[in-house]
């Protein structure tokens, strides 16, 4: 089926756990509002540390069966978000998960940041072609803070931004569709600094993470739109939770692994990289200024 009218957001994320902690509040409320929120996954999370102690065996090092368990965890988060259009880049376990920066695995053949980008890119070409999004969120080009499968998404996802538009890119993964606009996850530096105060104060962890722990930080003039999803908090926090071997919710804080406590922010922010934006600056809407309502021009010339 392909779509044609209403409103379709795209996420393209790293691993299971990025895209409640990153846009979990935006996924509820578009996932609530009626748009169809598709998100895609580019590796199992394979190579995460495990928060219990009696799930410690699940990892890499040991059983390596985490990628399995962190399917079950985001098929439980997108319960909570209302979403129903997940799935993995190239299918579950199509590409591994590289480890952070500078670790051996980083080398290992499978994994993501291994990947041919085009070839990846073609996998999103297919989803974009048969989605058909306005939208499109993804991380900046350091991949929000240099995880080599963070970078990588971005990589892939700009690549199939611009190969799904061409007509004569691989006409058998669909009909070619634009993507009206391109949004990268930010996190405004003065909003951090204040969470990061109240988030020591709480002090529901033994520590607090430093600014430089928390992806996408910039000047907050470098932010162009503003997503309040407070009215979602709830089912924000409730998707973290269930990625439990990643993370520790605790009132209005998380900790991941390192047990360093970080705001759990309700309102999310985005940078415009590419399209025109609504009226208003800050934008409040990701679809702010599209006509989201009308069939597309290209509606007669496909599948
Ligand atoms: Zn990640």
């Amino acid at each position: 089926m392909t779509a044609t009218t209403g409103r379709r957001l795209l996420l393209v994320h790293a691993h299971p756990d990025d895209e409640s902690i990153g846009n979990g509040a935006t996924m509820a409320r578009y996932a609530a509002e009626g748009a169809r929120v598709t998100l895609v996954t580019c590796t199992l999370g394979e190579g995460g540390e495990v928060i219990q102690p009696e799930l410690a065996h699940l990892t890499a090092d040991r059983d390596d069966t985490l990628g399995a368990h962190r399917i079950g965890e985001l098929t439980e988060a997108m319960r909570a978000l209302g979403v129903t259009d997940f799935r993995f880049l190239g299918g579950p376990g199509r590409y591994r998960d590289s480890g952070m920066m500078g670790v051996p695995d980083n080398d290992a053949p499978g994994c993501f940041w291994q990947a041919d980008v085009d070839e990846a890119a073609d996998h999103l070409v297919a989803v974009v072609r048969e989605v058909r999004p306005q939208v499109l969120v993804t991380y900046d080009e350091n991949g929000g803070y240099g995880h080599p499968d963070h970078i990588q998404a971005h990589r892939v996802a700009m690549r199939a931004y611009e190969l799904a538009a061409d007509p004569a890119h691989r006409p058998e993964l669909g009909a070619p569709w634009r993507i009206a606009k391109v949004y990268w996850n930010r996190m405004p530096r003065s909003v951090l600094d204040a969470g990061l105060a109240a988030t020591a104060a709480e002090a529901a962890f033994p520590g607090t993470a430093q600014p430089a722990d928390v992806p996408g930080v910039v000047a907050d003039e470098v932010v162009t739109t503003v997503l309040d999803g407070t009215a979602h908090a709830g089912r924000k926090a409730a998707a973290m939770a269930a990625h439990a071997t990643q993370i520790t919710v605790n009132g209005s804080s998380f900790a991941l692994s390192n047990h360093l406590g970080q705001p759990l922010f309700a309102t999310e922010y985005y940078q415009l990289v590419h399209g025109q934006a609504g009226p208003g600056r800050p934008e409040r809407d990701l679809f702010a200024g599209l006509d989201t309502t009308a069939p597309t021009p290209s509606e007669g010339n496909t599948r």
